[in-house]
Parts: structure tokens; C-alpha cells; sequence
């Protein structure tokens, strides 16, 4: 077995029913899926079983060997019945996604090291014209963000800028005495699938901007947390005197395009 290495996340699942459960879930129309740090394969054996083309991207040499040990199939490149295999060594979050399956579209999917997990969604963001779902675990905590409302606690940077493109599903929660070693919290299984939001809308990197300034000083008003972004401009609409947490993304999306005729 493989002694877990914090820094990069480890948490075995030893749960084999909640690994089915992940894998089950992934679309059933799907031709290819990516996973992200199989670790010790438990999701991968399960993968293993579909028809689909297979990735695999881990980060550890020693998940590397003790996967191409168990599992034959990851040994090398194999291609059995025009369904491809790769397991490759490398960091996710360094890799080019547009040619990882001919430039065709993917499914994600993983019990995603913790450390990155916001990192890996907003990658997965970047190239959602080819990303049409996501199933994976997170912690809890990151879970409720990314699934939160307007006017809830956790509503948030994450919440906008996933739901802005996905349809995000708090699937179910998952205990910490199923991983080795235990995380100090609580993980959740979520599902993200691509909502019919096609065209940015309004200027992309203004809109993240507001987002981010805004709720960097969430207990703030409006007024008061875009005053860095006007500089000596002025401006009035009808949300100045609210708090981030109250906007939904269209009205973040309005927000841009009418700040932007004024910058
Ligand atoms: N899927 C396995 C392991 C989950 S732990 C299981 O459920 O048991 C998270 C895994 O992600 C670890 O194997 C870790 O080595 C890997 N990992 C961490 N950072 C990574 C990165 N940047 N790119 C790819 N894999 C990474």
C-alpha cells in the first residue's frame, strides 16, 4: 500500500459502494473520461469497466507504479477494441486539455485532491466548450459553495462562476471514516453539467473582476466595493446599496455590460 502524501491531497477511498456510486453517475452517452488522480484506482477500476476512452492524469510516481502494477490495462497505451487507455504522469493543472481526446468532448471525473480542487474547477471553466460534466468529491464545505443561492452564506466567487456555465447538484455527503487516512472534514460528491448559457454575455475578465472585488469585501455594499474598480468615474444603478450575496449572475452579467460603457 501507499503511504499518503499531504501535500498532495491523499486520501484513499476504501468505500467501494461510493466509488461505484461516482461512477455510475457519469453520463451514460459519454465517450470519453478524464480522471483526475486515481491514486490507488479505485475509482479506476470501476472506469475500467465502461466502454468509454480512458485517461488518467496522477501527479505521484509512486500511485503510477502501484496502478500499472495492479491493473494491466495501465501498463502501457492500450487500444482493445478501439477503446483507448492512456494513464499519463503529470500535473492537471499543467496540461492542455483542446487535443487530450482528438479535440472531441470529455467527461471529468475523481475524488479530487483537496488542495486544488477550486484550481481544477476553474481550469475545467477554461475549456467548458469541450468539459460537458463533471462528477466528483470534494469537501463538503467546497461542495456548498459551489452548489450555493443568492442570499446564502456560502454563495460566493465559486458559486458564480461555476453556475454561471454549469448546472451544479450537491449529490450526497460523505463520511471521513470511509478514506485513509480520514480528512479533518466532511467530503460531498458533486455533479456539474453544462447549462445552455452559450455566449460570454458581457466581457469576460471585467465580469470575474467584479465578482472578485466584489466579494473579496462581501460585508461591504456595492458602492463601496467597486469604488477601486471606478477610480474617479461615477456611477449609479439600483443595486449600489446591496451586498454581493444578493445578485444573481444575470445580474452580474448586466452589471458588466453597464459598467463597461463607463470605463
Ligand atoms: N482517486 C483516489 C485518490 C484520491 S486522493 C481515491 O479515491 O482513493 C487525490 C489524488 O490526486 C492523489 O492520488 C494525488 O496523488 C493526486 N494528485 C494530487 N495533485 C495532483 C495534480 N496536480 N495532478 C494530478 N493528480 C494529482
Amino acid at each position: 500500500m501507499i503511504r499518503a502524501k499531504k501535500f498532495l491531497g491523499q486520501h484513499f477511498l476504501k468505500d467501494k459502494n461510493i466509488a461505484k456510486k461516482i461512477v455510475d453517475s457519469l453520463d451514460a452517452e459519454t465517450k470519453n473520461i478524464l480522471e483526475i488522480g486515481p491514486g490507488t484506482g479505485v475509482l479506476t477500476q470501476f472506469l475500467l469497466q465502461r466502454p468509454e476512452n480512458l485517461k488518467l492524469v496522477e501527479i505521484d510516481r509512486e500511485s503510477i507504479a502501484f496502478l500499472r502494477e495492479t491493473y494491466p490495462e495501465l501498463r502501457e497505451t492500450a487500444i482493445v477494441e478501439n477503446r483507448t487507455t492512456i494513464l499519463y504522469q503529470n500535473d492537471f493543472l499543467e496540461m492542455e486539455l483542446n487535443n487530450l481526446f482528438d479535440g472531441d468532448s470529455f467527461s471529468v471525473t475523481g475524488n479530487f485532491p483537496y488542495n486544488i480542487s477550486s484550481q481544477i474547477f476553474f481550469k475545467v471553466i477554461k475549456y467548458k466548450e469541450i468539459i460537458p460534466e463533471v462528477v466528483g468529491m470534494v469537501q463538503k464545505e467546497v461542495a456548498e459553495r459551489m452548489v450555493a443561492s443568492p442570499g446564502k452564506k456560502t454563495y460566493g466567487i465559486l458559486s458564480v462562476l461555476l453556475q454561471r456555465w454549469y448546472n451544479v447538484e450537491y449529490m450526497f455527503t460523505v463520511d471521513e471514516n470511509v478514506f485513509v487516512p480520514p480528512p479533518k472534514v466532511k467530503s460531498a460528491v458533486v455533479k456539474m453539467t453544462r447549462n445552455d448559457r452559450q455566449d460570454m454575455q458581457c466581457d469576460e475578465e471585467l465580469f470575474i473582476r467584479l465578482v472578485k472585488t466584489t466579494f473579496n469585501q462581501r460585508r461591504k455594499t456595492i458602492r463601496n466595493s467597486i469604488k477601486p474598480l471606478l477610480g474617479d468615474k461615477t456611477y449609479e444603478c439600483g443595486f449600489m446599496n446591496l451586498r454581493p450575496e444578493q445578485l444573481t449572475i444575470s445580474q452580474f452579467i448586466d452589471f458588466t455590460n453597464e459598467l463597461e460603457k463607463i470605463l
